[in-house]
């Protein structure tokens, strides 16, 4: 779960990280009121879940409380749009209104949970400010990456490594070193994914503060954190994916035009790599689940047919305790709910009841290719998106 950079500011100042004077404002009134208290001058920054929003015209720098309460007008209520939002944007309901730094050094720090490492990665960078992305691949010297023991914590040794590295001396090196601690305990007690500074800000006058800050936190532990939880803001989600959380549907959604239902994550997840090597690229993961009805697979299709980048559908049911014949009913269901959606479908039914699911589709009249081999049922779908016209693969819907 994702939250604005207002609230993950305050879990950091609460664990003693230091961040800007500021203020969350959900109206421009508020946000002049609050420019006024840091006295005057002060820097306005829309709040989404969503990173680029300096080059997005997303953080506004204004010299007076009337240019700060302007430049809330125009964020509040508006949608912006960052490289990493997608075209629709994500909606501004809140700005923080926080003092203006004079920015001398912009540094990168991150702490990641990682796979490969088996636990807690610090990544820290002097290329701060930018994309760390492009930091890496142009010059991955510029990154250092310390692997964290999780019984043993982030060590006081790999605070000071971590500070010189950033380039900290004399007198500063100290408390950046402890503000390493500090933000490994943030990650560490939260349950966080992801613990994102950048900017790291030196300032002129030497402060060492948070500029911009992102948490994430392991959906599976927010059982834990009651208060962590409210900060959920569902305006921010993707709103497929929020209905599909609804229904109890693991959906995710991805950058290709083959939408996927399929029962079983394994199977889910094989069937993509089934479309990518036949050429395709899957628009979605989504596992109806084991115990689904015909309610719930219509939810799903429904999901799927309304996404805008979808070309062509690919179901792969292998029937257990989801029989065939109910996969196919709520098929219909869909289908009947989203008569707009003429797209090719190919479908691809094993197991319980499946020549009775099949029945029901072939006697539909829908535009259903029955097929029973993965790889050709695969090369047949991400047939049907290429003939859209429009090229399929990773990263070509966007
Ligand atoms: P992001 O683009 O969504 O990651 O938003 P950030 O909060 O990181 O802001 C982007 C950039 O705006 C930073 O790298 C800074 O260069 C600049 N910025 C943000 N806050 C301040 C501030 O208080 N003073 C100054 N001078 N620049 C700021
Ligand atoms: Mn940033």
């Amino acid at each position: 779960m994702k939250v604005h950079e207002y609230q993950a500011k305050r879990v950091l100042a609460e664990a003693g990280v230091p961040v800007p004077r500021g203020e969350m404002a959900r109206s421009a009134d508020e946000a002049r009121k609050a420019a006024e208290r840091l006295g005057g001058k002060a820097v306005v920054k829309a709040q989404v879940h969503a990173g680029g929003r300096g080059k997005a015209g997303g953080i506004r720098v204004a010299s007076s409380p009337e240019e700060a309460g302007r430049a809330a007008e125009e964020m509040l209520g508006s949608r912006l749009v960052t490289f990493q939002t997608g075209p629709e944007g994500a909606p501004v309901s809140a700005a923080l209104v926080e003092e203006p730094l004079e920015i001398a050094r912009e540094l990168y720090l991150a702490i990641v949970m990682d796979g490969a490492a088996r636990g807690p990665v610090v990544i820290a960078s002097q290329a701060g400010g930018m994309e760390i992305e492009e930091v890496a691949e142009r010059t991955p010297g510029k990154i250092m990456r310390i692997p964290i023991d999780p019984g043993l914590g982030l060590q006081p040794y790999q605070g000071r490594k971590l500070a010189y590295g950033l380039g900290f001396e004399g007198a500063q090196a100290r408390p950046a070193a402890a503000m390493m601690g500090r933000l490994y305990s943030v990650f560490r007690e939260n349950d966080c994914s992801l613990v994102e500074i950048n900017p790291l800000a030196v300032t002129s006058d030497g402060r060492i503060l948070a500029a911009d800050a992102k948490l994430d936190f392991e959906d599976d532990a927010l059982f834990r954190h009651p208060a962590l939880r409210e900060m959920h803001d569902p305006a921010q989600d993707d709103p497929l994916e929020a209905q599909a959380s609804e229904f109890g549907i693991s959906y995710v959604k991805l950058d290709g035009d083959v939408g996927c239902m399929v029962n079983g994550a394994g199977l889910a997840m094989a069937t993509m790599d089934v479309i990518g090597q036949a050429g395709g690229g899957p628009a979605n993961f989504l596992d109806v689940g084991g115990g689904a009805d015909e309610d719930k697979v219509a939810r799903a299709l429904s999901i799927i047919l309304s996404d805008p980048s979808v070309k062509s559908v690919l179901v792969n049911i292998f029937g257990g305790i989801l029989r065939c014949d109910v996969v196919a009913k709520g098929m219909l269901q869909a289908v009947g709910e989203n008569p707009q959606t003429d797209r090719p479908m190919v479908v691809r039914m094993l197991g319980t009841n499946a020549e009775e699911g099949r029945g029901i589709l072939s006697a539909s009249g829908l535009n259903v290719a029955l097929v029973d081999d993965l790889a050709e049922a695969a090369q047949a779908v991400s047939r049907y998106s290429r003939a859209s016209g429009i090229p399929s693969g990773p990263g070509a819907a966007r």
